[in-house]
């Protein structure tokens, strides 16, 4: 492995949509400042810097409020340091099970949140598997395509946060439909898709059911939306003859381009001319040395089927 002391060590931090489009939390080592960049065309050219290195994926280096900011930047375990980690543990657990606690023991932060307007969603991935989901109202777009969701009904609208969980909970419970789709169902789903016609009516005969359920259950607090989403990107070019990125983004040496993102998963243009899909998590908050690196072979498999 070959290094050059002149390159730019950075992490990327995190994934992030803005008007529609996915942007890149960039940390860079030597000027200690994060900064945004547009993920499309965005070359992911680089190597992983051994020993391993990890920056916490929280870290904001525009923090403005240094001393309340505990965020002690290096990582030890995992993807987060030592404070954030217990920090958002703790408001995770309160902010999932807002609707089963007593209201004392949440804190004013999570409940102040919980006071807007929040929407019901079916969302369906290429796969053919489904989830049932919530979010702000505001935020309801955002939300989809952070979860890299392809096609979804927008169900039923509630005043706060906690009602809307316990309607989450009650299409759990009563239909069997669950709230989060593994990374690796995802990408299958992309590899092999179904015709997006088929994706159509499974979500939408899901919805059905969901509405009855909805209704059955007499709750006052919802009122029935009938809206329904497609994630845009899903139809670009790059997708449809795509195979797997054989290597992890998170070892060795890559050389690509970002064609499109889902979710956190990205189609990459190689070289070759070959289109990969590969899961951008894996390279959340290592540390990487930018360059010209030609990037590690590639021994792609043809699809089975
Ligand atoms: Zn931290």
């Amino acid at each position: 492995m070959i290094s050059n002391s002149q390159n730019r060590i950075v992490s990327y931090l995190r994934i992030f949509w803005k008007n529609d489009q996915p942007y890149g939390q960039i940390f860079d080592q030597e000027t200690d400042r994060v900064t945004s960049v547009d993920l499309i065309t965005h070359s992911l050219t680089y190597q992983v810097i051994s020993p391993i290195k990890r920056i916490c994926v929280n870290y904001d280096s525009k923090s403005e409020n240094r001393t309340l900011d505990s965020c002690e930047k290096l990582v030890i375990k995992g993807r987060k340091c030592g404070a954030c980690n217990r920090r958002d543990n703790i408001y995770a657990a309160q902010f999932h099970n807002v609707h089963t606690r007593e209201p004392e023991i949440t804190s004013a932060e999570i409940l102040k949140r919980m006071e807007r307007p929040n929407i019901l969603y079916i969302a369906g991935f290429f796969d053919g598997s489904i989830k049932v989901g919530t979010s702000a109202s505001v935020r309801v777009q955002t939300r989809l395509l952070e979860q890299g969701a392809i096609y979804a009904n927008l169900v039923a609208e509630t005043p706060d946060g906690i009602s809307v969980r316990i309607l989450e909970d009650l299409i759990t419970e009563k239909l069997g439909i669950g709230q989060a789709i593994s990374t690796r169902k995802k990408i299958d789903g992309l590899l092999n898709p179904l015709k997006l016609d088929a994706l159509r009516e499974i979500v939408n005969a899901a919805s059905i059911e969901v509405e009855r359920c909805i209704s059955s259950a007499k709750s006052e607090e919802s009122t029935k939306i009938d809206c329904n989403w497609e994630n845009e990107h899903a139809y670009e070019g790059c997708w449809a003859n795509i195979k797997k990125y054989p290597n992890s983004l998170s070892a060795g040496s890559h050389d690509v381009k970002v064609a499109s993102v889902i979710g956190k998963v990205a189609a990459l243009d190689h070289s070759s001319g070959m289109t990969l899909v590969a899961d951008l998590d894996e390279i959340l908050g290592l540390a990487v040395e930018l360059g010209e690196f030609g990037g590690d072979q590639l021994s792609v498999q043809e699809k089975l089927f």
